[in-house]
């Protein structure tokens, strides 16, 4: 898993920086599941239900943001679906466009995004506005309600605030920030509603305005009616975020098994699913997808790389498979050893211009694209970290020899 992470950072070292964030939640009430559901269900009974139409949904907002291109051209994503063991699926989507520094300004950005309720009296903005009032707002810890989830973790003798910042101040214009966050636009419209929420002394009404919008795409939230955060000036940190649900592995749980009959109980230690996930495997919907795709380099010293072989083989066969042996690294030296043409690459940047066959070595590229990833090193691994270090420093490389002499000497 740790892999994938590195992958996704081969991508950012790429690209630079994701150039939108987007969450994207299931609705339970979305009219193909409400219409398939039999008597006496609901959108919780039937996770498989959830699960296809979710599925369907999300491949069509991949397909809307790569081949339709709503934000501009495409570059690339890393995307994966995360499970709450009693809720709805989500995706978490980094995506990475095609700009320049001019992307982000904040003209672009309230071409995209909106952090206000709509005021439009037009049919479209009465049905963004219904949909954005539903969805898209931050009500948990309206009533300064100190049980909301987004009030955790913080001093229980101070004063709760929630660490989602809710709600926020009211913003005439977007502004960029200098870390290149925006503070999206929240006017002060008037523009309202209000909703009856379980506050710490009991029910409370509470006026809902801008300051308590998620931002949103308005284009996503007509298409989808569904919870759709879409932001822009993603960094390492979201890339982080993401693969925190990779990693982190299923929830492990020690149950009890009662047998009625010799009334032996067992403890089984293991790990446990909810029933989107389990559904989610089921059906083999992907979980989790990088694009372009990253080609692992191999990093090894002089004769240390991994050579697989059968312990009934004969010696001299063995002489001879570790003769031929190959991995990226060895084949990178011998193409530039009787070619010149990619000596002005480095090792990492390698997989952008060829592409790498197994048993034959490096070839050029004549389709698609793939960014390179050395395998990691820390200093603690010596020799290893310093080859690392000096495959980013030195271009088109011949040998071990070429890698580490300088002024040919
Ligand atoms: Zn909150």
């Amino acid at each position: 898993m740790q892999k994938l992470y590195q992958d996704s950072i081969a991508i950012v070292r790429c690209y630079g920086k994701p150039s939108l964030f987007i969450t994207f939640t299931a609705n339970p009430k979305w009219e193909e599941i409400e219409h398939k559901l039999l008597p006496h269900q609901s959108a919780s009974d039937r996770p498989d239900l959830v699960a296809r139409v979710f599925n369907l949904k999300v491949q069509d907002l991949l397909n809307q943001i790569r081949h339709k291109e709503v934000f501009g051209p495409w570059l690339g994503w890393v995307w994966t679906i995360e499970y709450q063991k009693w809720g709805l699926p989500h995706l978490h989507l980094l995506v990475f466009l095609k700009t320049d520094h001019h992307f982000l300004t904040a003209v672009n950005v309230d071409r995209f995004i909106s952090a206000e309720i709509p005021t439009g009296s037009d049919a479209m903005s009465h049905e963004l506005r219904g949909i954005i009032q539903s969805t898209m707002v931050h009500t948990h810890c309206v009533g300064g309600n100190e049980k909301a989830l987004c009030m955790e973790g913080l001093n229980p003798l101070t004063t709760q605030t929630c660490r989602k910042g809710f709600p926020r101040q009211f913003q005439p214009e977007t502004i960029i920030m200098e870390d290149g966050y925006p503070l999206y636009r929240r006017r002060d419209t008037a523009q309202c509603f209000t909703i009856t929420v379980r506050a710490t002394e009991g029910n409370v009404t509470a006026i809902i305005e801008n300051q308590r919008v998620v931002p949103y795409s308005p284009y996503f939230s007509l298409r989808y009616k569904a919870h759709i955060n879409v932001e822009v000036g993603g960094s390492v940190k979201a890339v982080k975020y993401i693969h925190k649900y990779i990693y982190k592995g299923g929830d492990r749980a020690t149950a009890i098994v009662v047998s009625d009959h010799d009334e032996i109980k067992r403890h089984l230690n293991g790990r446990y699913i909810g029933p989107s996930e389990a559904v989610w495997r089921l059906f083999e919907f992907s979980t989790h997808q990088e694009l372009p795709s990253v080609t692992t380099l191999a990093l090894h010293l002089p004769d240390a790389q991994a050579v697989y072989f059968s312990d009934r083989e004969a010696p001299d066969d063995l002489r001879e498979r570790l003769d031929r042996s190959m991995t990226t690294l060895t084949a990178w030296f011998a193409y530039n050893s009787v070619t010149a043409d990619g000596r002005g690459y480095f090792y990492y940047e390698f997989p952008e211009h060829c592409v790498y066959v197994r048993k034959v070595g490096w070839k050029p590229r004549k389709q698609r694209f793939s960014i390179g990833c050395m395998w990691s090193a820390s200093p603690f691994m010596g020799e290893h970290y310093y080859l690392r270090l000096l495959l980013t420093i030195v271009r088109g490389a011949r040998s071990f020899e070429d890698l580490r002499t300088l002024y040919s000497s």
